[in-house]
Order: structure tokens, then sequence, then C-alpha cells
């Protein structure tokens, strides 16, 4: 019978992946987790990246079947924040010492979103000096688009690939999202010069193990820098929300936690987010991602009215993250594990650093 400890962690098979996904036994588990924490501290250290996440819109052109803010959900009241309200959050990030932000949105190419986030990279970039850490997630674009945010000052842009298997990308997407497209905007990224970051939905329906153990592999092969990935949680106004009502929440944050200590053995130095979806299960999900290899954490900021509009899934939290007592809370559990949280450093990916030589 095989045992946990003579796996060569230092070279991961795919049948090695296939069978870590598959432990269940909490020594075995805590095996895998407290390897990946010292391949963590051995290539990134032990400080936690904040990047304020700015919801800024959930009007979306696409329909993905998963997401609570589809552009078919009639009940969701849809709603854009102002350029004043984006930057007076920027700034107190900024102010705040948060080195990094994450502007995140539904996904819009027309010629007045390209400016509008245009605008906002420019103003960010004039308070800071340049020296903020943008990170864009607002989906496919044009090249033009990519190279224009790029030069306005954006650094950084998180595109889920969502899953590496196109087969079922197909099955959780309508038949006008191409999987194929996704990847050359990925493509598209790297060439205009971004630190790429990527991910997927952990725990779908129909996914298994060996699609989990091939997305490990995907994100290596492509030489992804950043990887935010979380549990796929049901949303009750989406078609797999409506067919897969009940989840075992559980499974899904252990599926979550698995998955990023294996990124961290496979891939080593990149950054990886313990990401909101972690906390919607278990309020300490994001801290038991750290603890198995997460080392970035994106506490939302947009403290306003649409806050508990921006529902992807049910049960995300929609405590307000800006608060002092938060922050402060958020200190306290991120010392607590032994960690420190990295104010004032943009945190930017190891791996993006040595593949450029920045
Ligand atoms: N529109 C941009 C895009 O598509 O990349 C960014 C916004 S999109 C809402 C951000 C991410 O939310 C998606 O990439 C997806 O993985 C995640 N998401 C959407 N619905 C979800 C669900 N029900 N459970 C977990 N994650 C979900």
């Amino acid at each position: 019978m095989k045992k946990i400890e003579d796996i060569d962690f230092e070279r991961l098979t795919r049948d090695d992946l296939i069978w870590l996904l598959q432990r269940e036994n909490s020594n075995e588990l805590q095996y895998l987790y407290d390897r990946a924490y010292e391949t963590k501290l051995k290539y990134v250290g032990n400080k936690v990246y904040l990047r304020g996440l700015i919801e800024i819109s959930n009007i979306c052109s696409k329909d993905c079947y998963y997401c609570g803010v589809r552009r078919s959900n009639a009940h969701v009241r849809r709603f854009m924040m102002s350029k004043d309200e984006i930057i007076k959050a920027a700034k107190w990030a900024w102010e705040k010492k948060y080195a990094s932000l994450a502007l995140q949105s539904g996904e819009r190419s027309d010629t007045d979103f390209v400016e509008f986030i245009t605008d906002i990279l420019r103003e960010i970039n004039r308070f800071s000096n340049g020296s903020m850490g943008i990170t864009l997630s607002v989906g496919e674009q044009s090249e033009k688009a990519y190279r224009l945010w790029r030069e306005a000052g954006a650094k950084r842009f998180l595109l889920r690939i969502e899953t590496s298997n196109p087969e079922l990308y197909k099955k959780i997407h309508p038949a006008d999202h191409s999987f194929e497209e996704r990847l050359a905007s990925l493509a598209l990224l790297r060439k205009t010069g971004y630190q790429v970051g990527t991910g997927v939905m952990i725990g779908l329906p129909g996914q298994t193990f060996e699609d989990l153990a091939d997305d490990i592999i995907f994100f290596k092969k492509q030489d992804i820098d950043m990887i935010g990935m979380g549990p796929w949680l049901p949303h009750h106004d989406t078609p797999l929300g409506v067919q897969y009502p009940q989840i075992d929440q559980k499974k899904q944050l252990e599926m979550g936690i698995k998955m990023i200590a294996l990124v961290r053995l496979y891939l080593k130095d990149v950054n990886i987010a313990a990401t909101t979806a972690l906390q919607a299960i278990d309020p300490f999900g994001r801290e038991q991602g750290l603890k198995a290899g997460a080392n970035v954490i994106m506490p939302v900021i947009t403290e306003n009215e649409h806050r508990g509009d921006y529902l992807l899934y049910d049960g995300k939290p929609v405590s307000d993250e800006s608060a002092e007592g938060f922050r402060q809370a958020l200190q306290n559990s991120v010392s607590g594990i032994g960690e420190e949280i990295g104010f004032g450093l943009q945190g930017n990916s190891r791996h993006w650093q040595k593949r450029t030589g920045a």
C-alpha cells in the first residue's frame, strides 16, 4: 500500500497528484499541508500580501451557468461604481499601506468601459507615483485593451480558466463561451507584459480528481505567475446551482485547501491567493489556506450600498472588511498562525521576477 511518507514531494507526478487529492485521513492531510507550508517558507517566505479588492460592477455580458451575476439573472440589482467611489477606495487602501489593489468586475468590452478603466488606472498611478501594484480581473478583452491598460499602469491580470478540461468547460458555459478564446486571452496577457494569474473552480459537478490534477499541470505548463482558485459554491439563481443545490461544504473547503497545498508543492514560487470562497465556508478558511501554502489575501475594501449585489454564490460574506475592527482582527489572526502581513509591500510574484529578471 502506498504511504504518504514515501512520496517525493520535490518531484510530484500526475499519479501522485491524483493520489494526494484523494486523501481524506486527517493525519495524511496534515502531513501534506506541512510539506506545502515548508515549501512556501523556502520559496516565498512567511509574508502575507494584501490586495484590496474593489468590486467595481456586476454588469456582465457573459452568461456562465455557475455565476450569480450572469447576464440572464434578472434578480440582480445591477450597479457600476463611479470613478470617484473607486478612487476613494483606492486612496483609502494606499493610506492603509495596502500596496496592491485588485479591480474586479463583470465582463464588458465596449469602448466606454475600456476608457473608464484606463482613466481609473491613470488616476491611481498618479496619486501613488506608479507604486501601487494593480491587478485587473475584468474578463476577456482585445489585445488593444490589454495593451492600453498595461501602459496606463495595470501590472497584473487575473483570468481564471475555470477548468482546464475543455469538455467540462463546455458543460458549465453556454455554447458561445469558448475555452480556446479564454486560453488565447491568457497568451495575450503574457504577450502584453502582465504578471499572469489564472485559476479554477474546485469541486464542480462532474469534475474528477484527474481534472484537478490536470489543472495543476496546466498552471505549470502555462508558466503562470499567480493563482487564484477556490471552491465552487452554488448560487440559487443559476442553472448549476438549481441543478445541484446541495453540496458538502466541508468537502469543498477541504478540496480547496488540498489544491492550494498541491499547487504550492508543484509550482513552488508562484503567488497563491487564499480566496473569499474559502472564507464563505469557514470564517478561518483563508487562514487554513495560508497554512497550506497560500501567501495572498484579497480583502474586499468597497464599502458601499452595492456590497450585497456582487453575489457570485450563496453565502458570500458581505461584512465590511475595510472597517478598523476587521483590519485588526485580520492582523491578529495572521500573526496568530505565525505569519506577517506585508504592509507597504507590493508582493510581486517571485516566479514572475525570476522569469523576467525584474
Ligand atoms: N468577469 C471576470 C472574469 O470572468 O474573469 C471577473 C469576475 S468573475 C465573477 C470572477 C470569478 O468568480 C470567476 O472567474 C469564477 O471563477 C468565480 N465564480 C463565479 N461564480 C462562482 C461560484 N458560484 N462559485 C465559486 N466561484 C465563482
